[in-house]
């Protein structure tokens, strides 16, 4: 284990740097290109020697911290924000996620938006108010659990609403993250790409776990037997949403090591790029000294 007091935390083992060891580019979703999910094995752990998992944990642990650090940062300077989207199918790990890879930042500058049905008040407005509200302010990081990909995902779906309408959404979608990735936002998406295999095991042990009973809910099995058709629409909204300044990464997440990897991976990379340093202290403090 690297030295994590170092001054330097960016500076791992044998002074190579902590990130980058996991390339990011390779789970992005090019700006107008088809993606296949079929082709993308949930499974798969393409950066890592899946024998050495114990490696990969020692290395997120230490991305970890370098978040702990760079959302310091972030909030110090009270300048930039931060959005990462997170979506996933129902037991897809959206949670398990933000619990890892933020298991070090101040709660004081990071919020978590969960994005449930909408409720009457919600109904009677666009499907965008309610999400504008949750938007990050200055030196915030919100985590959007669940978010406005809903409304081209289970309303698409289940026929919420006709197509002619939630066909439209993508060039709202994408107008809205330009509007804010223009006002200062630093945009992030993340799908949590899990085989359905993966996901009867995990609702299954749902129901065999009685401390994870409550996690369990019947709704679930109804959404996945939609599983297909959520695919194509997942596919189709990636496609038709990642852009330049607001990427979509799909990340395989069947072994939670390897997810909680990359994705500490795509922040850290994010965040660094933000080029970030700590406010200048006030003039004239050197040598000063606290009178009793
Ligand atoms: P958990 O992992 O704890 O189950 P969750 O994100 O699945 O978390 P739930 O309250 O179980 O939370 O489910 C929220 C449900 O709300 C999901 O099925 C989701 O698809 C649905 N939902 C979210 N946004 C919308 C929307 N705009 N229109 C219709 N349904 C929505
Ligand atoms: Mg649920």
């Amino acid at each position: 284990m690297f030295d994590i007091c170092s001054a330097d935390r960016r500076l791992g083992p044998r002074d190579r740097p902590i990130f980058g060891w996991v390339d990011i580019d390779d789970y992005r979703a090019r700006p107008g290109k088809k993606l296949a999910l079929d082709d993308i094995d949930p499974q798969a752990t393409p950066h890592w020697n899946p024998s050495d998992r114990a490696a990969a944990e020692e290395r997120s642990a230490a991305l970890n911290l370098r978040i702990e650090v760079l959302q310091e940062l972030l909030w110090a300077q009270g300048k930039e924000r931060v959005l990462v989207v997170l979506q996933a199918m129902d037991a897809g790990g959206k949670d398990g996620t933000i619990k890892r890879v933020f298991e070090h930042v101040n709660p004081s500058g990071v919020r978590v938006a969960s994005f449930k049905k909408p409720s009457d008040l919600e109904l009677d407005h666009d499907y965008l108010w309610r999400v504008h509200q949750q938007v990050p302010a200055n030196g915030e990081l919100v985590i959007f659990n669940r978010s406005h990909y809903e409304d081209v995902l289970i309303v698409r779906v289940l026929d919420l609403v006709p197509e002619a309408m939630w066909r439209k959404r993508y060039r709202h979608i994408r107008d809205f993250e330009q509007l804010l990735v223009d006002e200062g936002t630093t945009i992030v998406k993340i799908f949590l790409h899990i085989s359905k295999e993966e996901q009867r095991d995990r609702l299954q042990d749902r129901l065999d776990r009685p401390e994870k009973n409550w996690k369990f809910d019947p709704g679930d099995l109804v959404q996945r037997q939609h599983w297909s058709d959520y695919m194509a629409a997942f596919a189709e909204a990636i496609e038709e949403t990642s852009t330049e300044r607001a990427p979509w990464y799909v990340v395989p997440a069947n072994r939670k090591w390897y997810r909680d990897l990359v994705v500490s991976e795509i922040l850290v990379q994010t965040l660094e790029g933000l080029q970030m340093t700590f406010p200048p202290a006030p003039p004239d403090i050197a040598g000063m000294v606290i009178p009793d």
